[in-house]
């Protein structure tokens, strides 16, 4: 119900809700040919269209409704980017259940709490995580049945309890299904964050703020989708939405390519030139892997033009080789799952043009100005907003209709200063607009009563030649309180020394933000969304002392 005061003379509009479903009958109706081709975890392609899959989501939404799901209940999935995972994401949702996305990258026991905590009623998964599901079925009594993703040919065989074939519970169904109207508050998909402490949230999006967040996400400043691009989400469909991908592409008509679980850098690129991909979206670890498999080859892509990259910082050496050696569009986006999740894109503006590739470049690394919809502001520790200079970093916070006012199942709002939302980024925001995070608040290192941004001394390291990751971390230092440690993964088969490493700082940045410290390391922590995980460094280095210092206070 609306909070906001009724005028005297309200406007005399249809009351049409928003409505998930609406997206894929509009598709089916005016894009009815453009293809969804899978990569299945059978092993093959699949491929098929908007208009079959509008079809076989209503006879999974008579399946759903045949199992007793009612309007408001969670239905778990534990699957790939896949054509079976896009009719869950419009069945569940269209017909009034919840379709809660779960990250199988997680660790068992945070599965087991989610699926709990959601209370799921069912749950879908890809044959590849039956030893997840037979490994947490104990402990999730809420569910009722688990469905496995496949036909009757491939049902394992396996002592799991309520055991249900997809393929035949589909097939016991008639399409004849028409997609009930409701409020468009209603909550549509759940996702939980993959916090690295504490318990896992859920983000309960409605079907207002994703239909919203795929209209203004498609937009030509934001992600630009329309009917002529072929778009691969590789950013995952467990992961909130795939940046909403699903809902966008199918609403924008796109012929869509989903990579299942072959994210290696051989297997993107095979099925980007087979399928002629447009443009794709994922995080900087996923392009590291399909650069490399590129540059080693010496390949080129034939169709691969635009993308957008986000979830971490896009390291600037990255969008260099995307943009200059590659001729691939890099666009940065910045989000959050508590965000649905975009909030800003980059991208140049015409003004931009006439300036010089530097400066071009120095706008690129930019997370980008908000789209529309999103507001921001940067404010100090007290509160105090600061100015849009480019130069003053605050904690960032942000308000929309596609962010979250609370936690599922809080009572309190997560919400500050009469209704922001605290991102836990820090950030400066230029006099355009442009927002660049500086770092995660608890990432950021205290040096002296300063604060140092790690992304930028991991974007300098990444800049070497010689250097594939870096992590940068704050560790307790006796005089100025933290110091940064710099964590480096070599490339295969080259040397580089600690002072080599540290030289190549030497006029980048102020002298006191260099690292004190240098440690070469094999690979380093990723999460269960392919990033780093900086507590776990900190955990691992909290006894090491930086040469020279004193330890003792
Ligand atoms: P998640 O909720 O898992 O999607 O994580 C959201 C967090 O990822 C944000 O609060 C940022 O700290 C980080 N993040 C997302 N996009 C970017 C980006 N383009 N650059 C830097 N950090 C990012």
């Amino acid at each position: 119900m609306s909070t906001y005061r009724a005028s005297p003379l309200m406007g005399q509009m249809m009351d049409q809700p928003l409505l998930i479903s609406s997206i894929i009958e509009f598709a089916d109706r005016h894009y009815g040919h453009s293809e969804i081709v899978s990569r299945r975890v059978e092993g093959d392609l699949h491929r098929y269209t908007y208009r079959d899959c509008h079809r076989r989501a209503r006879q999974l939404a008579n399946a759903l409704a045949a199992l007793g799901v009612e309007m408001g209940q969670r239905v778990g999935t534990l699957a790939w980017n896949g054509y079976r995972h896009l009719e869950a994401y419009y069945a569940i949702s269209g017909s009034g259940a919840v379709l809660h996305t779960i990250n199988p990258r997680l660790f068992a026991d945070q599965v087991a709490y989610i699926v709990d905590h959601a209370q799921d009623q069912y749950l879908l998964f890809d044959l590849s995580f039956l030893p997840l599901v037979t490994a947490i079925a104990s402990r999730c009594p809420s569910v009722k049945g688990w469905i496995a993703l496949c036909d009757a040919e491939r049902m394992p065989d396996s002592a799991l309890p309520n055991l249900l074939c997809y393929e035949t519970l589909l097939a016991q169904q008639t399409d004849d299904f028409s997609w009930p109207r409701f409020d468009e508050n209603s909550a549509a998909s759940l996702c939980y964050t993959s916090g690295t402490t504490g318990h896992p949230k859920g983000a309960l999006y409605s079907h207002r703020s994703t239909l919203l967040h795929a209209y203004g996400s498609a937009m030509p400043n934001a992600l630009n989708v329309s009917s002529h691009d072929t778009v691969a989400p590789v950013v995952p469909m467990f992961h909130v939405n795939a940046w909403g991908l699903p809902y966008s592409a199918p609403l924008a008509g796109a012929k869509l390519v989903l990579p299942g679980s072959a994210l290696d850098g051989a297997s993107l690129y095979d099925l980007f030139e087979a399928e002629g991909v447009t443009f794709s979206a994922g995080v900087p670890t996923v392009w590291l892997g399909l650069i490399n498999h590129v540059m080693q080859h010496g390949l080129r892509f034939s169709t691969f033009r635009r993308t957008v990259i986000g979830g971490a910082a896009c390291p600037p050496a990255m969008m260099a080789t995307l943009i200059d050696e590659l001729q691939v569009e890099a666009i940065h986006v910045w989000g959050m799952t508590e965000m649905s999740p975009i909030g800003t894109t980059g991208g140049l503006q015409v003004r931009h043009l006439a300036q010089d590739l530097p400066a071009q470049r120095a706008v690129l690394q930019k997370q980008g100005h908000a789209v529309f919809g999103v507001d921001l502001k940067i404010v100090d520790d007290a509160g105090v907003e600061l100015p849009w200079d480019g130069v003053s970093c605050g904690n960032l916070l942000v308000k929309g209709p596609w962010v979250i006012s609370r936690y599922f199942g809080d009572e309190d709002s997560a919400l500050v200063d009469g209704g922001w939302f605290p991102t836990g980024d820090v950030a400066s925001i230029d006099a355009d607009g442009y927002m660049q995070i500086t770092d995660r608040s608890k990432d950021v290192i205290k040096s002296g009563g300063e604060w140092i941004g790690t992304i930028e001394l991991e974007n300098i390291a990444m800049a070497h030649p010689a250097v594939l990751q870096a992590a940068c971390i704050g560790l307790p230092h006796p005089k100025w309180d933290e110091r940064p440690l710099l964590l480096v993964v070599l490339r295969q088969g080259v040397d580089l020394t600690l002072e080599q490493m540290l030289q190549f700082y030497e006029g980048k940045i102020a002298k006191w933000w260099t690292p004190d410290a240098v440690v070469f390391v094999d690979s380093l922590p990723l999460g269960g969304t392919g990033k780093l995980l900086k507590n776990k460094l900190r955990e691992q280095y909290r006894d090491y002392h930086f040469a020279g210092a004193s330890q003792g206070r």
